[in-house]
């Protein structure tokens, strides 16, 4: 599943090729993807010229030059790639937007678990997908003292609270896995027993792992790629997501990796860095 890195990627690749760009006309091939598709999609998004393209939790944002803004959920495994004149339409493409010099977004979803709707730009915060979600992991939103006011009054395992959307998004189970480990902290922990030098290093940890993982593209686990087709670079250096078994790679520690499983879901750390 695309995770904020993968999205962040796709938005950076996006950005530079659609931004200032004119919509000329929008085709859909399927009339559902996760939800029904709004049937007058394509008259909402014509003419208009691309203002800006940015990230939200997990959903891209284009900016349109109506004061409307075209939303995309990649959902499982959704993907975006731009073409230039369109010679290929991609299987699995279900959503053509083609924007002035022969430029073409393809939104391609084996899954159908994706989302694409327009909505009035000013609208957007309190749109049903937006309004609950969590502070941006990579804002200055999520700082020592935000984790820590919240992790106080909480009986749940700190890993479940950083990865509930409510309260921090887009640190989806890799991430946290892999920030947990560099903060050495057990992903059991009940949230109040998290010590504030404990938050600090998450904190940290939390923004490390996800500027590593957009630096190398995403980690593109499962059937995600990046918008030019490349695979990302990131599943080769987590040091403890998908290692069941196989030893830390603290040099000094060489303990194995041991998957459990909280709130279902893998979890992977290591007994001895992480107390
Ligand atoms: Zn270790």
């Amino acid at each position: 599943m695309p995770e904020l890195p993968e999205v962040q990627t796709v938005v950076n690749g996006i950005k530079s090729k659609i931004k200032n760009h004119k919509v000329l006309k929008l085709k859909k091939y399927i009339n559902k993807l996760r939800y029904p598709i709004q049937k007058d999609l394509s008259s909402k998004v014509k003419d208009c010229k691309v203002i800006t393209v940015f990230r939200r939790a997990k959903y891209i944002i284009i900016n349109l030059s109506n004061n409307k803004s075209l939303i995309i959920h990649l959902g499982m495994s959704g993907r975006v790639i731009i073409v230039k004149n369109n010679k290929k339409i991609y299987k699995h493409t279900h959503i053509c937007i083609f924007f002035d010099q022969n430029l073409v977004l393809q939104f391609i979803d084996p899954r159908r678990f994706g989302n694409i709707f327009v909505t009035e730009t000013s609208l957007l915060k309190n749109n049903k997908f937006f309004r609950d979600l969590g502070v941006e992991p990579l804002s200055g939103q999520l700082n020592f003292k935000y984790l820590s006011n919240l992790v106080q009054s909480k009986k749940s395992p700190i890993k479940n609270i950083i990865m509930n959307q409510k309260y921090i998004v887009g640190v989806g189970n890799i991430y946290a896995s892999e920030a947990l480990f560099l903060s050495g902290i057990n992903p059991s922990n009940i949230g109040n027993s998290i010590t504030k030098s404990d938050c600090i290093k998450l904190v940290k940890a939390i923004k490390f792992v996800l500027r590593e993982a957009i630096k190398l593209g995403g980690s593109s686990i499962n059937d995600h790629t990046m918008i030019s087709g490349k695979m990302g670079y990131f599943q080769n250096k987590l040091k403890v997501y998908g290692r069941e078994g196989l030893k830390c790679r603290k040099r000094t520690c060489q303990s194995p990796i041991i998957r459990i499983v909280i709130a279902q879901r893998s979890t992977f750390y290591c007994v001895r860095c992480q107390k």
